[in-house]
């Protein structure tokens, strides 16, 4: 057994960092449970509530903070006991429900003394921030992502198999088993749960990934990686020097992180029907690639902002993105024949949600993909009071 690097781990609250991260099940289900896929959707409860309040956003494993998409969990199963309740993000919550994650396909079993589980978890994070990011720090991360995969055969060795089920069905028949709780421990102590870029939670009939979403609030302007304020990825930096040491380059400087403005069309040029300036058009957000504002004509030729579209998966292609954004401007431009047909790119289908918020006009669309398994959110369309004149979108085939 090789005794871990101690990295520092971040945060204001890293103070409160306190739950050891032992690979487990909260609490320990018998050997040949059918585990289905956990439903996530449920509210918090008061007591989970004041928990996260209480923690400030902070996971007390791994330190790091977020707004959003934190859960709590009760450490003795206790589930009123505010004391025995923390915050937890949503990495090292899968380590203390190993039976789960098999179910969610959030994560493998790697071998990885060197590091951590915490500081792995800081380490994917960012890769996966990278990979949003593109360019160079985009190659950066699959380096480092595809060196901690490769350590998968490891585990595979070690367990049998690199699936966290499997090693939650060992730890449940530990009691009773002629192994040698020890030897199981010891075997427990080198292996790390390496979390994949996925989640799926069962929502009614359907399974429903809630990892992009999730990686589009971190990037957003309100995430802890909003991506106007990204200066380095320091744990992408010490994930390549422990596990890929021959990927790292030089010649990467910081200043390559920041979002590349020109990667989005700042405005739609023409009019679809080519009649003269469109009544409606769209502009990115300066400060947040993934949000665009709309635009409506005013009479006197100059444009008012009535509403915007933000993307949820932040992971879509920057070329699909503009490919919706172009239907969605046809939409709005009172073309009758619209066709949300992005199926050819994407090998999904679009589905969407139509919403009137209160008694005004004021609409919401959410729209999602769905690949025959899994839905996935995809962007949100809002447009202001007055601007949704009530017809029908024509000729849209919502894809159910
Ligand atoms: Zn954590």
């Amino acid at each position: 057994m090789t005794t871990p690097t101690r990295h520092p781990l971040p945060g204001p609250h890293a103070a409160l960092i306190d739950v050891p991260l032992r690979l487990r099940m909260t609490p320990p289900v018998p050997a040949g449970t059918f585990i289905e896929p956990w439903r996530e959707d449920r509210e918090p409860t008061a007591v989970e509530r004041a928990a996260m309040r209480r923690d400030g956003g902070a996971c007390r494993a791994c330190g790091f903070v977020s707004g959003e998409h934190q859960l709590a969990a009760a450490l003795d199963g206790n589930r009123r006991d505010l004391a025995q309740t923390v915050t937890l993000c949503p990495f090292c919550h899968q380590c203390l429900h190993l039976d789960r994650v098999a179910a969610m396909q959030s994560g493998v079993l790697i071998l990885a003394p060197e590091v951590e589980q915490a500081a792995l978890h800081h380490m994917v994070r960012e890769a996966l921030v990278a990979r949003v990011l593109g360019g160079a720090a985009a190659a950066r991360a699959e380096a480092l992502l595809a060196a901690l995969l490769a350590r998968r055969g490891a585990a595979q060795a070690r367990l049998g198999s690199d699936d966290p089920a499997v090693l939650a069905a060992r730890l449940a028949a530990a009691p009773d088993s002629e192994q040698d709780p020890a030897a199981l421990d010891a075997m427990r102590a080198d292996l790390r749960l390496l979390p994949l870029p996925r989640r799926l939670v069962r929502k009614g009939n359907l399974l429903e990934d809630l990892l992009p979403p999730m990686l589009g609030f971190w990037v957003s302007v309100d995430g802890p990686y909003a991506l106007k304020n990204l200066r380095t990825l320091p744990w992408l930096d010490e994930g390549l020097r422990v596990f890929a040491p021959a990927a790292i380059d030089p010649a990467v400087s910081a200043g390559e992180l920041a979002p590349d403005p020109a990667a989005i069309d700042p405005t739609l040029p023409d009019d679809p029907a080519g009649d003269g300036p469109p009544p409606f058009m769209y502009t990115a957000d300066p400060d947040d690639r993934f949000r665009f504002l709309l635009h409506r004509r005013l009479p006197d030729g100059g444009y008012e902002p009535v509403g915007e579209y933000r993307v949820i998966d932040v992971t879509e292609p920057v070329g699909v993105t503009k490919s919706k954004l172009r239907n969605l401007l046809h939409l709005v431009n009172g073309n009758e024949h619209l066709v949300i047909n992005i199926g050819q790119e994407t090998k999904t289908r679009l589905m969407y949600q139509f919403r009137k918020i209160g008694d005004k006009g004021a609409v919401r669309i959410e729209f999602s993909t769905f690949d025959d398994v899994v839905t996935t959110k995809n962007a949100i369309l809002a447009l202001n009071d007055g601007v949704w004149d009530d017809r029908e979108p024509a000729g849209a085939d919502p894809g159910t």
